[in-house]
């Protein structure tokens, strides 16, 4: 029978939603993949490798050219100074690093630090390794801030001497904030005092919109020491389903994350580690062309949506709209989603998923997410399908 690990676990939204949605012929706004396919480089890249016999087994931290990329990555956009040979591991995506890093840095008991609403894999990762959540709340935009922000009191008071790891997810999935550098200093101070990992998940680090600016919290001050970085070309190159990601930082946090993936997935599909390489030593030029394309898809996405009569709120990154969904009469968000995708057969997430038990009913219950990384075509066809007067 399951074991407690699993037990509550039940199917995820985002597969509940994609599937609604393909079944009933809605657009699928929910699930966070683009419906088109990254540059043909990249693709070619792919099949040349499978071609040309790169189809055994990998080494386990990841092929030498991918890491050598990674590492030219990290230094070209952040200044960041990383050895490929150990300061590297290339993982089945963001969310098996997401999983090797809770396995490599949390004991049964542990406390991790989570903000709410968090990308969903994290409390189910800390739930896995035995760990105990601790939440501190994301508020969002008020009369006082612009953007989401946080409490600084609740953040302390949500350390304790038991705290192992501090998560954060820059650019924010699902509010799209984008954390500044001071308050990644106000994080990193409480994660020394407390001598925690901090686990950075960045995989939208190309989704940023001016005039936010993105930081890495690898780069901020004396952050870099107990920094595990974690990315994927999923969002960046638009092939989330190559599952090609990375954790990289100080050398012994990588090797106890290494020790866990060697019994995870041991190694990554070796054709596209090849194509992922090449993807990553793109020019300026391309991120450059993708975020003007995302700022357009962002502004279309949040017309369409006040045209609604949904109000959205600010979002500086990642590819998600949240709409505020108290006007519609709709009870909670999961209502609203519920009777979008059958009513008007457009298939979004209720926001509630991101958040604990305990916050859901209090602080949830208005949010539905959107995602806008979809073509022109289909933005089109959900503006129309959204439209007040469509049936
Ligand atoms: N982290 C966040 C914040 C995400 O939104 C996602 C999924 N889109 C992931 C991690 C998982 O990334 P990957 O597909 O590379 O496993
Ligand atoms: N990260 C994607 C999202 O937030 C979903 C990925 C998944 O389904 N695991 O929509």
């Amino acid at each position: 029978m399951a074991s407690q690990r699993v037990s509550n676990f039940g199917t995820t939204i985002f597969t509940e939603m994609s599937r609604l949605a393909q079944s009933i012929g809605a657009v699928n706004l929910g699930q966070g993949f683009p419906d088109f396919d990254g540059p043909d480089v990249v693709r070619d890249a792919a099949i040349d490798a499978i071609r040309g016999g790169v189809n055994q087994y990998a080494i386990t931290t990841g092929a030498l050219a991918l890491r050598q990329a990674i590492a030219a990555h990290a230094l070209r956009f952040y200044g960041q100074v990383i050895d490929p040979m150990t300061q590297v591991t290339v993982t089945s995506g963001a969310t098996e690093a997401i999983f090797d890093a809770m396995m490599a840095f949390v004991d049964p008991g542990d406390e991790v630090v989570l903000f709410e609403p968090f990308y969903d894999s994290y409390q189910a990762c800390v739930q896995m390794a035995g760990g105990v959540a601790k939440y501190v709340r994301l508020r969002p935009p008020d009369a006082a801030h612009l953007t989401w922000w946080f409490d600084e009191a609740e953040l302390a008071a949500a350390f304790s001497s038991k705290t192992s790891v501090v998560m954060v997810n820059t650019p924010n999935n699902p509010t799209g904030k984008v954390f500044t550098s001071d308050e990644l200093k106000v994080i990193g101070a409480l994660a020394k005092k407390h001598d925690a990992v901090i686990v950075s998940d960045e995989v939208y680090e190309h989704l940023v919109f001016e005039p936010a600016k993105f930081v890495r919290p690898a780069t901020v001050s004396e952050l870099g020491e107990r920094t595990l970085t974690i990315s994927s070309g999923g969002k960046s190159f638009s092939f989330t389903g190559w599952k090609v990601g990375w954790a990289l930082g100080p050398a012994a946090l990588v090797s106890a994350v290494q020790k866990a993936h060697q019994w995870v997935t041991f190694a990554v599909a070796a054709p596209l580690q090849a194509a992922m390489a090449k993807a990553l030593t793109l020019p300026d030029s391309y991120f450059a062309q993708f975020q003007r394309d995302y700022v357009a898809k962002r502004d279309f996405l949040a017309k369409a949506l006040s045209v609604a009569k949904l109000p959205v709120l600010r979002c500086d990154g990642a590819y998600f709209l949240i709409a505020d969904v108290s006007g519609t009469g709709h009870t909670d968000d999961l209502s609203y989603s519920r009777w979008l995708v059958n009513e008007k057969k457009v298939a979004s997430i209720p926001a509630s998923i991101f958040f604990s038990d305990a916050s859901r009913p209090v602080h949830a219950k208005h949010f539905v997410r959107f995602a806008f990384c979809k073509t022109e075509a289909t933005l089109q066809e959900a503006a129309r399908r959204l439209a007040p007067t469509a049936s």
